[in-house]
């Protein structure tokens, strides 16, 4: 397995690296944020550990600019701040799991194993609800066989609420996850989105699979 550490303190880079190595890891060193994305197009690593602080370019702006770029390698942050809102942001920022500085070296190799291993089985990566799926690489979505044309926000609706398949999601909810607000704008944002990924996916079809639950929010599930 190849991993990528991206952190400036050197000595940290170094323990990290040695630890790694000693568990048969391949391990590349980056000490800025300047490099990842050509790294990363270069070479392909089966797990990212970003730091957050760096100089140049921070750890979650590269996070940002990989996933635009549809890049789906695992990343691990790291952060020394660790408060509720940087792991939130941390994760919405397209990130699969999150250490706070310091930690402990044996919990930093079991998490990049978990997510080395996660990254091998979710090559296909692909959502289905009845006969609508949404391939989360290509984003792809299709109905009954026929392309659905979403722009990139109609994308992350869909994909949270087939992620969400048979829970209620709220519209602060949706608010979070898709527009990455912590507020509510006091706009009908969410339903306008509603309303447009719904025209896309059940206008024409039938069962229809977005179902909204008066006053509390959005369901999408094939109800039987
Ligand atoms: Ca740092």
């Amino acid at each position: 397995m190849r991993v990528l550490v991206v952190e400036d303190e050197k000595k940290t880079a170094s323990f990290v690296r040695k630890a790694l190595q000693a568990e048969g890891f391949a391990v590349d060193v980056l000490h800025a944020g300047d490099g990842v994305l050509t790294a990363l197009q270069t070479t392909p690593f089966d797990v990212l550990v970003l730091d957050i602080m760096l100089p140049g370019r921070d750890g979650l702006s590269a996070l940002r600019q990989l996933r635009e770029n549809k890049n789906v390698t695992p990343v691990l942050l790291l952060s020394a701040r660790g408060g509720v809102n940087e792991r939130v942001e941390g994760l919405n920022a397209g990130a699969d799991d999150y250490l706070p500085k310091p930690f402990e070296l044996a919990e930093l190799i079991a998490r990049v194993r978990a997510l080395g291993r996660r990254g091998g089985e979710n090559k296909s990566t692909v959502l289905r609800v009845a006969d609508l799926t949404l391939d989360t690489l290509t984003r792809l979505a299709k109905r009954g066989g026929a392309e659905i044309e979403l722009t990139a926000r109609e994308y992350r609706l869909l994909e949270f609420l087939m992620r969400s398949t048979g829970r209620l999601c709220g519209r602060m909810t949706i608010l979070e996850k898709v527009w990455d607000y912590d507020f509510d704008p006091g706009t009908n944002l969410v339903d306008v989105y509603i309303r447009r990924v719904r025209e896309k996916i059940d206008a024409k079809f039938e069962p229809k699979l977005l179902h909204t639950i008066r006053g509390a929010g959005y369901i999408l599930e094939e109800q039987r």
